[in-house]
This record gives structure tokens, C-alpha cells and sequence, in this order.
């Protein structure tokens, strides 16, 4: 009620990945749940208690809001911790909550420290180290002072982890790139090592770290997108496949997205549907408006190429998509009418839509195609 459209979150699929992808990680390692971007537009709110249900009680997200999201929907023993933003005066709430966060500049470490004096209580920090992203992290040729830095202030901080992030694992075009990084994270950790400052874990490894790159693996994982069903490209995938030969389907899609037909009518031949004139009927139609737009996440670039499921069959959207509302040709589904459920992205009877071939048309990734499903779509957890 009250909303055009509504998205369903599977546990059973959510169950089956975890399921695989504990068995890559290995019982050693933990797996932090990557929530950023509203869990991928799957929820936070959601996503936190599921992951819990599932051995999960480690959280990641990009900044102190989200982490705020998460501290709402956790259990109090599970962990939250900050890969990217956190202000000056966010850093406080953060250690007085047990937050861990990064630190990736002196700036940072420096309010940290400070801080942690002023409350007297420690700051729980993951070093990040630039390894070739060349986005944050401290620099190799920073060690010396970051660590000297580290050892006159012990008693303001536990030194949670070690970390990096790759820049391009998902694809073995990277290869090189990727394996520098990696070379570059172990010197890292050689030099922290030497200097008896010995992270509690280290961490590096993404989703496609983990499926392409084992050696990334360490202590903990980062498990943002496989964890909701979805390859971080098409290439991890059949790189998958290769090794393990068989079901090549390991990873389901969690969500579904429905609407419903608000209206069902006739266009004449020779008439024009929608905005403008990009779309001319040739014939006689029966056409089905779905109260779903661009405002709704349904994007314009969509206008005469979407498809969308109805009584289990696929159908295009003509004309532009508007801001609230989508027209279908149902013209060979005559049975269609009022009510009748429209699904978006998902399964209905033998037929699926996937996120990317949503977001293919449109040449997004699957990333940005989920994070763009507006937040204020409800979301339910089914079976
Ligand atoms: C987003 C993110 C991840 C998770 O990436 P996926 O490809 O979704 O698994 C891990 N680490 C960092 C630093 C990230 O920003």
C-alpha cells in the first residue's frame, strides 16, 4: 500500500551465496559484508540481520552515516567498520561506538590520536596502504614517519588492520597492475613487521579478489557484491567456471522487483504514444502504464528499449519513460489487465530479467544499477 512498486529480498539466496562463498574463503577467514550504498540498494536495514542469520558479524560501508545505519540494525557484538569518509567530528562518535575506521592520511591519524587522548579511549584503526588505485592510502615512501608516528602514540590506538583495495581484479586485463599491488601490499607488510607493529588482521581482497586472486585472501575478506548474487563482471564468472566445471551458477540474485497495470487501453493505428514522437503505432494496440519511471529508478535511457515481464511473458516499453510511469505494448498478451503484476527485474513463471541486461541496455554495471534503485522502495524479505 502506498507505494507504486516493491522489491523482494530472497534469504534462501542470500543462504546458497554465503554458502559458496565461505567455502573459497575458507573457515580462517573472516568475511566482512560490504553494505556501502545502501547495501547495494538492497537495504541496510535488511542486509545486516541477514548476513547476522548467516555467521556474518562484520560490517563495511564507505562512511560514518552509513556506519550509523548499521550500528541502528546490528546485533551488539558485530563490528562496524569505515572504508572511506569520516569528518573531524564524526571521528569522536566513532571511537567512543567501537567504529572502526581507516586511516589513510596523517590528518586523519592526528584527529584520531587526538581524540582518542582527549576521551581517553583508544581509536581502533586499519592502515590503509596506496598500492596503485591511487586513491587513499598512504604512500610507501610515508612509512617511515607513519610508523614512528605509531610507536610514540601506542597507547591511543588498537591497530585493528592492514589494508588495501585493487584497482581492477575483476578483469585479467589488470594482471599486471593487480599483481604489483599485491607485491606492494606484502612490502607493506614486511616493513610494518620489521618494526614490530603487527596489525591484528590483514585484509585486501574484494569480491573479485577472492574469485580470481586467492592469494589476496589473508584474514578477512571484503564481500560486497557476490554476496547479493552477482559476478563482478562477466569474466569472474567464467573464470569460475573453469575451475570448478559443473554448475556454473553459484551465485543467485537476491532481489525481484514488481509493480502492477494501472491502466490498460487501445491505440489506434497511426497514433503517437507518449512525449513527443518516438514512438508511432503502426497498428491497432493494447497497451499497459505501470506507475514506474525514471523518479522511480526506471531510466529514461530505457525509453523504446526496456522489456519487462507480464502473465510470464517479456514485453517492450514504448514511447519515452516518464517520470512516474512506463507503457508496455501487451498487444500479444490480450489477457492483460488492471492489477496484473509486472516484474521489473526478476523472475516470473519461466522468464527472467536480469540486472544486467536491465542495466545493459542502458550500459551501466551491475553495481550502479543496484545502487540506484531508490531508496524509498519498500523492501521485503521473502523466502
Ligand atoms: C566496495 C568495496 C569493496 C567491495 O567490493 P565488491 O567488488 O563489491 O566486492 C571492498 N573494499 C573496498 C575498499 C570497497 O570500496
Amino acid at each position: 500500500m502506498f507505494h507504486t512498486s516493491h522489491i523482494e529480498i530472497s534469504k534462501s539466496a542470500y543462504k546458497k551465496n554465503i554458502q559458496y562463498l565461505k567455502g573459497l574463503v575458507g573457515s580462517k577467514t573472516k568475511i566482512s559484508s560490504v553494505v556501502k550504498g545502501n547495501a547495494y540498494g538492497h537495504g541496510i536495514n535488511n542486509i545486516v540481520p541477514l548476513a547476522e542469520a548467516n555467521g556474518i558479524n562484520h560490517f563495511s560501508v564507505f562512511s560514518a552515516a552509513e556506519a550509523l545505519q548499521v550500528y541502528d540494525a546490528k546485533k551488539p557484538k558485530s563490528e562496524v567498520m569505515i572504508m572511506g569518509s569520516v569528518d573531524d567530528n564524526e571521528i569522536e562518535w566513532a571511537i567512543e561506538n567501537d567504529i572502526e575506521f581507516y586511516v589513510f592520511d596523517n590528518d586523519r591519524l592526528d584527529k584520531a590520536l587526538e581524540i582518542a587522548e582527549k576521551i581517553k579511549k583508544r581509536a581502533r584503526i586499519h592502515i590503509e596502504a596506496e598500492t596503485g588505485f591511487n586513491r587513499t592510502g598512504f604512500s610507501y615512501d610515508q612509512l617511515p614517519q607513519l610508523v614512528k608516528k605509531l610507536k610514540d602514540n601506542q597507547q591511543y590506538y588498537f591497530l585493528e588492520g592492514l589494508c588495501t583495495h585493487y584497482a581492477g581484479a575483476e578483469s585479467i586485463s589488470n594482471y599486471v597492475r593487480v599483481r604489483d599491488q599485491i607485491g606492494l601490499y606484502r612490502k607493506f607488510a614486511r616493513y610494518f613487521t620489521h618494526h614490530k607493529l603487527i596489525p591484528i588482521i590483514k585484509h585486501t581482497a574484494c569480491s573479485a579478489g577472492l574469485l580470481m586472486y586467492p592469494t589476496t585472501i589473508m584474514d578477512m575478506v571484503r564481500l560486497g557484491i557476490a554476496q547479493y548474487g552477482f559476478w563482478p563482471s562477466p569474466e569472474t564468472q567464467m573464470f569460475r567456471f573453469r575451475k570448478e566445471v559443473g554448475d556454473i551458477n553459484h551465485l543467485h540474485r537476491l532481489i525481484t522487483w514488481k509493480s502492477r497495470v494501472m491502466v490498460v487501453k487501445n491505440v489506434e493505428a497511426g497514433e503517437f504514444v507518449g512525449y513527443g514522437s518516438s514512438f508511432l503505432a503502426n497498428t491497432k494496440l493494447k497497451i499497459a502504464i505501470v506507475p514506474v519511471g525514471y523518479s522511480n529508478g526506471f531510466g529514461r535511457s530505457l525509453s523504446n528499449k526496456g522489456r519487462v515481464l507480464i502473465r510470464g511473458k517479456r514485453v517492450p516499453v514504448i514511447g519515452t519513460v516518464t517520470m512516474n510511469t512506463i507503457t508496455l505494448n501487451v498487444t500479444d498478451v490480450p489477457s492483460v489487465e488492471r492489477g496484473d503484476e509486472v516484474v521489473i527485474i526478476g523472475k516470473q513463471k519461466r522468464l527472467s530479467i536480469s540486472v544486467a541486461s536491465f542495466s545493459e541496455m542502458s550500459n551501466d554495471l551491475n553495481y550502479q544499477a543496484l545502487t540506484r534503485l531508490p531508496a524509498d522502495i519498500p523492501r521485503y524479505i521473502v523466502k
